[in-house]
Order: C-alpha cells, then structure tokens, then sequence
C-alpha cells in the first residue's frame, strides 16, 4: 500500500518532466491556438503586462552579505535570510502564462569569507537550470554536485557556494548577453567578405543587428540564420556563434562556400528579454517564436522585412534557414514531410543534411522530430518553410549539452550544409 502510494507520488513528479522533455522549445501542433506544451493563452502575441524586478542590491548587516541583480541578464527578484547560513532568492517570470523557463542570475560577495546555503525559489516556475558560477563573467563552471541538490517535489533548488570579496556571479546559464553579442559581430565585421548593419531597434530601443556573409556580388543563393528569441538559451546561443565562424573560417570549403553564396545571420532577435533575465519573452511580454503569423512585434517584423527584402533585391533563391533555441536534448525540429508541397524534395535535402552531419560526428546521436511541426504554426520556422520553400529547421540545443560538444556538431552542421549545396549546385 505504502509502495504503491510512494509509486504513484513518483509518477506524479515524474510525468509532468517527461511530458516537458518530450515537448522541448520549439514544437508545434496543428493549429494557430498554440503549441502543444505552451500554457493556454501564451501564443496571444499582443503586448502583455510585465512584471519588472527592481535593480538592486540587497544586504545583511549580522552576516554582511551581498547580493544583487545589477547587471545585464541578472534575475532576482527577491533574497532574504532564513538564517546565518541560508537565504533564499526568489525569481519571478517576468509574466504568465509562460512555458518553464526559470532563469535565474545574481551576484554575491562579503568582506567576510564564508560558506552559504541558498534556496532558489520560483513564482510561476520549478527548477531547470544547472547553476554555473564565475569569478570574472566570463569563465564558468557548474557548481560542485555535492553543493547542489533539487526539490522536485517543491520545484526549488538548493545550492551551496563560498563567498568572498571577490565577487561571484551565480546564473541559469553563461551570461551571454547584448554587449557580448555586439562585440562578436563588431570582431567578425573586421572581415572583409562580412558585413554588418543595424536594421532597426527592440522594443526598448536595442540594436537589432544583421550579419552577411560573402564574397561575391552575385550569390546563387541566401542562407538565413537568426537565433536568441528566447533568452534563456544560451547553448542555442553558443552553437550559432560557432556555426557562423565556421562559415566565416579559414577552411577551403568556407572560402569556396561564400564565392557562391550569402549567409544572413541575425544572431539576437530579442536583446531586450535577454538584457532583462527574462524567461522566454521580450520587453512587451511576448513569445517571439509565437509571433510569425500576426507580428504584432516590432522585433519579427523587423527580422521579416529584412529577410524579405534581401530576398527580393538579390532575386536567387533562399536555401536553407535555420533557427537555434536550446531545450532539455539537443533536437531537429524539421517541417511534417506530409504537410507542405514539393515535400519530398525539401524533405530529402534535409535528411541528406543529417546524414552529413552523423558521417562527421560517429557516434553522435541526431535527433529528428517532425512529428509535431507543422507549417501553420506561429514559429519564425513555419513562416521560413512557407516564404522560402526550402528545408527550415529549429536547431535545438541541450540546455546542459557539454559546451566542447556544442562547439563541435554546430561546426560540422555548418561544414555539413556547405557540402552539400556546393554539391547540388555544381
Ligand atoms: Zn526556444
């Protein structure tokens, strides 16, 4: 009886974390109302009422420490002390209905060198991230697993740090926020087949920045990449960052790539909800990746025209489009064979895409869903599928993916595509 009772408690946990496993970021259903894991109402992409954390820091006179969510990306809505050496810090999405997203980013620091224990803690939210920590914002480890356990039945964490006066940064993910995007695109402008230009602003007036990429007037085709629409995905983040230098590199096959063709990337869709710390949405507290029907958003109308009016002026073909977003395993979300015309050709090319990228990473598993994609979907890939024709994928990324592996397959996706559409073009 007890056994049975205890069972049947594990499943209860256990069903609601499979079911979210299985809907990741980016899967859709077949109609517009919204997407199977997305909380009722979410996809409504009219501007929606935030929430605000207040920048601030906070401290304790008996203890003396610190914390403080003061700085780009940092989350924190509340921390108090429990006693000498526990706290909890409280995260609040930044709005509801909201898909489980809790970020979480602050930082702490004491004249005094001591242990503390805090209990993260979130409205609207159960735990997701793995804590990562760093000295400098820059390097980051995750937390020692003896300093970490989760409450699942409670949906809290608690982690266990050494404070200093050197500060340190406690966070979801890396914090890979505006400024670091702004300088990477800045650094790779210094090339001279790349070229930058600012297409407008986010809500909050942010540069929204467009990235091309060739070394010819006249390119066969265009390749479209954007990236960032959530802002907790960091690793979707870090996989466009090394997909596009590689498209930028020194290998023959990017040289011979970009005589051919133009890669546009837009690399930060919503800077906004990443500078922020939100959770999924931008400033206006909406689903970016839900807007690709309506744009009601300046952000993805921003990022339509521009993918547009490339299209037009350049008068070639788009031939491939991507989309990076990061979710519980790294995923294909692809377009239903069934479900659009001239299916099979497009199907083909992608699954030849897979067979590349498997033929340059033995042993690594590429995982394909297109059992709930469907082309009348609100996502930036639906709206890429049926504009362009072409295979339009969401590259997603595994939110604990080992950062060395990331690097690696999004290397050999980006060596894998230029293969095959110098191969078919020839
Ligand atoms: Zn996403």
């Amino acid at each position: 009886m007890i056994i049975a009772e205890i069972n049947m408690k594990i499943l209860s946990l256990v069903l609601p974390f499979l079911l979210l496993l299985h809907f990741g970021c980016s899967s859709q259903q077949e109609t517009l109302k919204g997407l199977s894991y997305d909380p009722p109402g979410s996809v409504v992409t009219t501007d929606k009422e935030i929430e605000l954390q207040h920048r601030r820091t906070i401290s304790f006179a008996s203890t003396k420490v610190f914390s403080s969510n003061e700085f780009d990306g940092g989350k924190l809505n509340d921390f108090y002390q429990v006693n000498d050496t526990l706290y909890t810090a409280e995260m609040n999405a930044e709005n509801v209905p909201i898909n489980n997203s809790a970020w979480f980013a602050f930082k702490l620091w004491s004249p005094v060198k001591q242990s503390i224990s805090i209990l993260l803690k979130y409205k609207d939210g159960t735990h997701r991230y793995y804590p990562k920590m760093s000295r400098d914002k820059i390097n980051w480890t995750r937390v020692d697993s003896l300093n970490f356990s989760i409450d699942t039945a409670n949906g809290t964490a608690l982690v266990r740090v050494d404070i200093s006066p050197d500060t340190l940064w406690l966070s979801a993910q890396e914090l890979f926020t505006s400024s670091k995007y702004y300088k990477w695109i800045d650094d790779l402008a210094e090339m001279q087949f790349v070229k930058k230009e600012v297409i407008g602003t986010s809500a909050l007036g942010k540069p929204i920045v467009e990235v091309e990429i060739t070394e010819t007037n006249k390119p066969s085709g265009l390749i479209y990449v954007i990236g960032r629409q959530h802002p907790p995905e960091v690793t979707g983040a870090l996989a466009l960052k090394s997909f596009v230098e590689t498209l930028t590199g020194g290998l023959e096959l990017a040289k011979e790539f970009r005589k051919k063709y133009k890669t546009v990337v837009i690399p930060l869709v919503n800077p906004d909800g990443v500078d922020m710390g939100h959770w999924r949405h931008n400033s206006n507290g909406v689903d970016l990746n839900r807007d690709w029907v309506n744009f009601n958003q300046k952000e993805t109308r921003l990022v339509k025209e521009k993918l547009l009016s490339i299209r037009e002026e350049s008068n070639v073909p788009v031939l491939f489009c991507i989309d990076f977003h990061s979710t519980q395993k790294d995923v294909f979300y692809i377009t239903n064979k069934d479900a659009a015309k001239q299916v099979d050709e497009i199907y083909n090319k992608t699954m030849a895409w897979f067979e590349k990228i498997k033929e340059k990473n033995p042993g690594y598993f590429v995982n394909i869903d297109a059992s709930l994609n469907n082309p009348s979907a609100p996502t930036s890939d639906s709206w890429m599928f049926n504009t362009f024709n072409c295979p339009a994928l969401t590259y997603e990324l595994g939110d604990e993916t080992l950062r060395e592996e990331i690097k690696q397959t999004s290397s050999a996706a980006a060596e894998a595509m230029m293969e095959l559409l110098l191969k078919n073009v020839k």
